[in-house]
């Protein structure tokens, strides 16, 4: 067993001197990964077995006897074996296959319909893998890396992800961590970690833009930070666009200038020979003005200007989305201070010459564009080893969290954008007599009416002791934890009955639709708010007449048989205008049998409150 030292007079554990306890960053990456620690306040990124990279191609081989291989070794077998190549893993985290299938051609190697509710599968031979496990490679390589370098065995980790990941992509992320044998601290923000590895969180406040161009995603998110909190006010990008498309570019002029088609045609490898070389003269590019090499005994040579000419319209959508992003977060251009760079297609020059260009902000790059991520993360895992003091990581939830209530009306308990980790909590009853079961349906979504919104689960809070409508004190409480999973707990006060269930949607929504969404509640807005107050007034007409059916019930033996007549005539009216869903004549018998039912409820409540005296024989 081992011992925990405990400092005595504090009560608090002692951090042990001798051996250190690493807590990793890992920036699990579309294209590549890697990790780093803190060593002497110091982030590192690790380096692999040949001491040459930090970057880890998130790409997996298996081999025909299903060993597996990971990084630089498995990106070669690429070209050879492409069904048993997996790469771009990360698009397919949380997804089900409905929500992945127009990428088939993209991705080059199987992907099963398993079931349509679940986890898409990447079938390898007769095996099927899940997104989380092919992650799991991943970052278990990443972990014998790390360990190899320290020369100790490391279990704690913090994972990125990217800010537009929902409940499920991160879940799945944990999910991965864990099968690799890791147990995740924390799960944050890419341009999070981008940020603190520049320590913008040491600033009161700031407005910044963390533009993160990759191998093959683009993304933008706007972040604000107050007082070391990082608040998400928006995010934007373009999953297919990135240094790929840069590659694409070299090699399509390449074809088209030296006539190449033929050999292309002719000899199966000569693609990817040339798609590599394409890659490694655009990496030249970032610093030389020209690049020349032989390939086959033909001279291909591309300068700077051209390429610059090739990818000038995939730079400009960039600073396009980075607009829109602004205006997502009703933000001028002015009011950017800062300008992260993340992303190793950030070093084409031309990137940070559109960006001086277009906005005033202090552009980043000091830092390694493909590292900052992962050294990020290894500042935060810093934090939560409690090296780092007085400091917090804050995001947010991107859509509202509630329940449905009577009606199919939404009822939101946390709102889009509140900072996380949160919780919240609203008490509710019963709407019949004896109700003893409570369902509970959790949505995500604007929208007034939960259909429209996405269905994140549900369950039953039962054993609710028999009681009159409208007197159990229910409460549902809602827990967002700082990576964004919710846990949902209802509790009968008076009875203590309690129930808790975590909250893990059976698959994911892409940013797309989470945008769709968001959309969809700004445009039905005005339609929205009409059905919610015709549900509202439907609702509270039924407890109306529910409660003067009592009334006549409970009053009979005094009533007069005219005012008895009268209230049934009112109530039926009532009835009527519920059936014609018309908002203003349900609102308007409402208040007529509200108005004639006052004066008989005091006469009613006085009778009571005499017979209770009378009863009491004072
Ligand atoms: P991801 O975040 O998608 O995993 P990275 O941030 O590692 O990807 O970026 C990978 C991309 O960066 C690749 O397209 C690669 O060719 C490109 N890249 C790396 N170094 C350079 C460079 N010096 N100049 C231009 N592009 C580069
Ligand atoms: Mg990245």
């Amino acid at each position: 067993m081992a011992k925990i030292p405990i400092q005595l007079q504090t009560g608090q554990v002692e951090k042990s001197k001798t051996k250190k306890d690493y807590i990793i960053g890992i920036d699990l990456g579309t294209t590549n990964s890697l990790v780093a620690y803190v060593s002497e306040d110091q982030p590192k990124a690790v380096k692999d077995r040949s001491g040459k990279h930090t970057l880890v191609p998130s790409i997996i081989y298996f081999d025909a006897q299903g060993d597996v291989i990971v990084g630089e070794e498995a990106k070669k077998q690429l070209v050879r074996h492409t069904d048993r190549t997996i790469f771009s893993v990360k698009r397919l985290m949380g997804k089900s296959y409905a929500d992945v299938v127009q990428m088939r051609d993209f991705l080059g190697y199987r992907i099963i319909d398993h079931d349509d509710e679940s986890l898409v599968r990447v079938a390898v031979d007769q095996r099927y893998y899940t997104p989380i496990e092919l992650s799991a490679h991943i970052l278990r390589a990443l972990k014998q890396q790390v360990e190899w370098h320290l020369g100790t065995s490391v279990t704690k980790a913090v994972i990125t992800v990217p800010a537009y990941f929902n409940d499920t992509q991160r879940q799945a992320t944990r999910d991965a961590g864990k099968l690799a044998g890791l147990d995740v601290l924390r799960i944050i923000n890419e341009p999070t970690a981008a940020s603190l590895a520049y320590g913008l969180n040491r600033t009161d406040h700031k407005t910044i833009a963390v533009y993160d161009l990759g191998g093959g995603t683009f993304d933008i998110s706007i972040l604000r930070i107050e007082d070391g909190i990082f608040e998400v006010l928006a995010t934007r990008g373009d999953a297919f666009l990135g240094g790929d498309d840069f590659d694409r570019a070299i090699f399509d002029y390449w074809i088209e200038q030296y006539n190449l088609q033929n050999r292309l045609d002719h000899q199966k490898s000569y693609s990817q020979k040339l798609r590599l070389l394409a890659e490694k003269a655009k990496k030249t590019l970032s610093k030389d003005d020209i690049f020349s090499a032989q390939l086959d005994g033909l001279v291909l040579s591309i300068s700077r200007e051209v390429f610059e000419s090739l990818i000038e319209s995939k730079i400009d959508r960039t600073m396009c989305l980075l607009r829109q992003a602004l205006i997502d977060a009703r933000l001028e251009i002015g009011q950017i201070h800062d300008i992260v760079l993340v992303g190793g297609s950030t070093r084409v020059p031309l990137v940070r010459k559109k960006l001086l260009k277009h906005f005033a902000a202090k552009v980043h790059d000091e830092l390694n564009p493909d590292e900052v991520v992962a050294l990020g993360a290894a500042i935060q895992a810093d934090i939560l080893a409690g090296n780092q003091k007085n400091m917090l990581l804050l995001d947010v939830t991107p859509l509202s969290l509630g329940i449905e209530t009577i009606g199919g009306l939404m009822d939101t308990i946390i709102s889009r954008n509140t900072k996380i980790p949160i919780s919240a909590a609203r008490n509710y009853t019963t709407s019949v007599d004896g109700q003893t079961n409570l369902k509970i349906a959790v949505y995500q979504g604007e929208r007034e009416m939960v259909q429209d919104n996405r269905k994140l689960g549900e369950f039953i809070l039962s054993g609710i002791p028999p009681m009159p409508a409208g007197i159990p004190k229910i409460e549902i409480s809602f827990m967002l934890d700082a990576d964004g999973l919710l846990r949902v707990r209802a509790r009968e006060l008076r009875s203590q009955t309690e129930q808790t269930v975590s909250i893990t949607s059976t698959y994911g929504i892409s940013d797309e639709e989470m945008g769709k969404m968001l959309i969809e509640s700004i445009r039905y807005a005005k339609s929205d708010i009409a059905q919610r107050s015709l549900v509202e007034a439907i609702n509270e007409s039924n407890a109306i007449l529910l409660a003067s059916d009592k009334f006549l019930n409970n009053n009979a033996d005094w009533l007069s048989a005219q005012q008895v007549q009268k209230v049934k005539q009112l109530h039926d009216q009532l009835l009527d205008a519920i059936r014609q869903n018309d908002k203003d004549s349900i609102l308007r018998a409402q208040e007529a049998l509200n108005q004639y039912t006052e004066p008989l409820a005091q006469i009613a409540l006085e009778k009571t409150i005499k017979k209770a005296i009378t009863g009491k024989k004072i």
